[in-house]
Parts: C-alpha cells; structure tokens; sequence
C-alpha cells in the first residue's frame, strides 16, 4: 500500500528538493504520535537561494498582467478543488481536526484564491484633479515586492492561502515558512500553484526552526513585506525586527473571543451555535469563542443547553467519519488545558463538563466547560486555544461590555439578541476586529479578516486585502512644456 503521508520537501526556485545540508525532521500523526514522514529542514544556505530565487523571480512577476495572473490563479483554485480529498487526509492525519473539517478548508482555500484571483483584476489606481492646466495627477498601486510570510499549524492551508494568494495576485512573490508540525497540507497548496503553471522563483516554501527563519528573512534588503499569523507574544517580536528594518507587517494574532448573550436572546439558537463554534478544530482557532458573558436571568438555560450540546460531541480519530472532535495538534495544548483547568478550578469555577485527557495515547482532551471562573484565572486573561469554553453570568448588557473591553485582545467578538437597540450597543460598545451577531459569520474571503490592540493589524480578506501587497506611487505629469 502506498504511504498516504509523503516525506515533506522545500520548494526553492521551482524545484522540489531536500534541505542542503540534507537534514531532516519528524512529522507526527497528533492521534498517537507516530512518525507520519520526514520534512526537510531549512538553513542559511537554503533560505539563501529562496530569497534570492524570489528576488530575481519578482520583476518578471510584476510586470505580468493582472488579467494572466488572475487565470493562474483561478486554476490553482480548480487544481485544489480537485484534489481537496486527498489534500484533506493529509491534513487530519498532521493536524487532527476530522476529515470533513479539513476538506471545507481545502475547499474555502480555493474560494479564497478565487477571491484574489478577481481582487488583481480590480487593483485601481486614481486620478487626482489637477490645480494647473496640463498637469495629470496619477496614484497608482505597484506590487511592493519580495514577501517573507509565516503561518501556523491551526488552519494550515486557510493561514498560507490568504498570503500566499495576496501577493501573487498583486504582483509579490514570496518566500513562505509553513508550519514545522503540519506541513503536508501547505506543501500541497504550494503544488496547486506550481503546477498551475507559475513561472519559477515566484513561490518558494521554507521549513525549519522558526526563529531562525524569522531573524534571516525579515532584515533581508530583497523582503519588502512581512505578514505573520500565530501567536500575540511572537508577534510582537516580529514586528519589531520589521519595525527596525522599516518594512510594513501584516499581523494576525491571537484572540480572546468574547460572547455576550442578552438576556432576550433566542437561547437555545445561541448555545447550539457557539458549541459548533467553541469547538471546532478542537478551539485551536484564533476567533474561536472563549468568554461567554451571560445575563443572569438566563444564564442557568443557556449553560443547560450549551452542556447537553456539548454532550453530543464525539471525540476521536479525525478520520473516523463519527468523530466530530479530534486530538489537540500537539502535546503542548494538552499541557495547558490541564494547567488552564486546575488554576481556573483552584481560585473557585466549576467544572460543568470535561476537564481531563482521554485516554493514554495521543493529544486527545474532552471538551470543557467552566462556570463561575474568577476574572483573575489564567484562562480569562491568556488565550486558551483550545477546547475551554468559560461561561459567567453578567447582571447587565453594560456590565458585559466592561468585561468583553477588558482585555488588550480585540480581534472576534460575538453577541446574541432579539433587540435592534442591544445589537446596536454592542455593535458601538465592542472594541473589536470583527463582530458578529446572532450567527458565526467570519472570515469568508469577501469580508474583513484581522484583529485590533494586541490581536495585530491589517486584514487579510475583503476588498482592502490586496493593499498589503501593494505601494501607492503618486506621478504628477505637466503635458504643458512637452
Ligand atoms: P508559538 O508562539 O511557539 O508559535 C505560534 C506560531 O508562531 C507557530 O506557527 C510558530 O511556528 C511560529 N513562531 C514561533 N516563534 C517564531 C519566530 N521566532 N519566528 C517566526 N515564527 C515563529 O506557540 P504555539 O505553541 O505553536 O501555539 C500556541 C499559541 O500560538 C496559541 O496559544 C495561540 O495564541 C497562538 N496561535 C495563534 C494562531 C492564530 O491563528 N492567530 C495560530 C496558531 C497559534
């Protein structure tokens, strides 16, 4: 039989080849941490050549049509579609989520190719009015240059394929670290591209050790742009470095999402759907729904409904068609949902649901439910990112707000109810990316994807995406002394 796992290699000037110094290291199946396969590890002198293969690669890139590279990439998208059900066994047997959880993100990972497929037709420029007669005012958007990206192991194929799909629409090509723990999948998205026909050097995909990557690309003179997507604390470093050497970076960072519930919410509606919300890839997402803030007339129904939905959840092998939770991607979440959960119980919440491992092998926990969690627990100040759903009751709308503003998060945030005018409320009152209001409704490609406050800057979908990809010249012209 055919390993359905191969070994995982680097994509450097248009070739598939193993790291230089031909090292490699193991991939791990999350279920039982077996070694799926070997992923080439990246140094100094490989990133040489991606950096360079993309400088060189970039002139010829910027100054193809945009209507050209508009037709490649909507062939990636169809190469994709087509292969999204092996693609997506990869991605379960490195990641863990189920099988039909990674093929939708395969599938919307061809979606949001399509959506910047279209986007680099429409990368306008202006026409400022001119004061003096003969003169034309030109603004025009220019493909900014060589990317170095960086994108985790939570959503493998939706991190890559919003940068890696927004620079080659506007023009960039791109060096692309992908996630060391689940590269499979990435180096997949990457082939749709290659064998869409993209010219070589244009997209190069690195593994390796993060920080060493991080430090060599982003000070390189040839990268113009960074765009990062993991953790706040990482973040910030790396914005920083870009900071020093001047260079504009998009940063997508974590959350602490905040669900009010008013107390004229259609309960039911609001606890079924923010179970499907909460645990979804196991909480291991940067939106998921993590504080629910719950008026107290209601609050004993919706932790009722929220529980016994919760109950339903079947915990298991990703590739078994009943499992609608898989393990946790690594052994270092396990660790924290037990350290998050123990801190949370010993300062006084109660344990509604969960709060332990299953079983003895693989990243597998149950999906946990506290109430009552004192505001100084860790887990209502540090990102879970994982299957911890925390639910106190608030005595006023107002009194919700206060909580949802106080952290220095502010990337996702949710609310429920009947009332125009609470809507409203907490449409103003939220210090938020995104809001969404009596459904999960986030992160289609035509809409804005990107945090606020420490939760990072920029968005990475919608019609503003493409501009951070793209420099603004500015030509004035005077046709009056030609
Ligand atoms: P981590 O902080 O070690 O790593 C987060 C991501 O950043 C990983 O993809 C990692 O490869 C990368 N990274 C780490 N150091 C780097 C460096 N110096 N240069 C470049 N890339 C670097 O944490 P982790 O244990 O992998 O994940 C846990 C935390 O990360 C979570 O609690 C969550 O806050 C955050 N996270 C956020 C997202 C997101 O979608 N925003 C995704 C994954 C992880």
């Amino acid at each position: 039989m055919t390993n359905p796992y191969p070994d995982v290699l680097l994509h450097i000037g248009g070739t598939w080849r193993p790291a230089a110094a031909g090292e490699t290291m193991n991939i791990e199946n999350p279920v039982d941490q077996s070694v799926l396969g070997q992923l080439a590890h990246a140094r100094i002198a490989d990133l040489e050549q991606a950096v360079d293969s993309a400088a060189r690669a970039f002139p010829a890139w910027k100054a193809s049509s945009p209507f050209d590279r508009f037709k490649l990439l909507r062939r990636a998208a169809d190469l994709l579609r087509e292969r999204a059900d092996r693609i997506a066994t990869l991605m379960t047997l490195e990641q863990g989520k189920p099988r039909a959880e990674a093929r939708l993100e395969v599938l919307a990972g061809a979606d949001i190719i399509d959506w910047f497929a279209e986007e680099a037709r429409r990368s306008y420029g202006r026409i400022v009015p001119a004061r003096l007669p003969g003169v034309e005012q030109l603004v025009l958007k220019e493909a900014i240059g060589p990317v170095a990206a960086f994108t985790p192991w939570n959503f493998p194929i939706n991190q890559a394929v919003r940068k890696i799909s927004g620079a080659l629409a506007a023009g960039c090509s791109i060096v692309i670290k992908g996630p060391e723990e689940t590269p499979g999948s990435p180096a997949e998205l990457v082939r749709a591209f290659v064998d869409a026909g993209l010219p070589e050097g244009v997209l190069n995909l690195v593994y390796g050790t993060p920080a060493v990557i991080s430090e060599f690309l982003i000070p390189h003179p040839a990268i113009r742009k960074i765009s990062f997507t993991g953790s706040t604390q990482v973040g910030k470093q790396l914005a920083a470095l870009a900071g020093l050497h001047m260079k504009p970076a998009t940063m997508e960072l974590g959350g602490h999402a905040p669900v009010i519930v008013a107390r004229d919410a259609d309960v039911e509606h609001a606890a079924r759907t923010m179970v499907a919300a909460k645990f979804r890839n196991a909480g291991q997402i940067c939106v998921a729904p993590t504080r629910f803030l719950v008026e107290e007339p209601i609050f004993e129904h919706f932790v009722d409904v929220f529980s016994r939905t919760t109950a339903d959840i079947v915990v298991g092998n990703g590739l078994d068609d009943s499992t609608s939770m898989g393990p946790l991607a690594n052994a270092r979440r396990v660790v924290a949902m037990e350290e998050f959960t123990a801190d949370a119980t010993e300062k006084g919440a109660q344990l509604v649901a969960g709060g332990a491992r299953v079983g003895n092998a693989g990243n597998f926990f149950e999906p946990t439910i506290l109430s009552h969690v004192p505001t100084d627990a860790r887990a209502m100040n540090e990102e879970p990112f994982g299957p911890l759903a925390l639910i106190n009751a608030v005595d006023s709308l107002d009194a919700a707000l206060e909580e949802a503003n106080r952290l220095d998060y502010g990337l996702a945030a949710y609310g429920f109810t009947r009332s125009a005018a609470n809507s409203a409320k907490m449409e103003a009152g939220i210090t938020s990316g995104m809001i969404s209001i009596n459904h999960y409704g986030l992160a289609l490609p035509e809409v804005p994807f990107g945090g606020i406050k420490d939760s990072g800057n920029g968005t990475e979908g919608g019609a503003d995406a493409l501009d951070a990809y793209l420099n603004t010249k500015f030509i004035s012209r005077n046709h009056a002394t030609r």
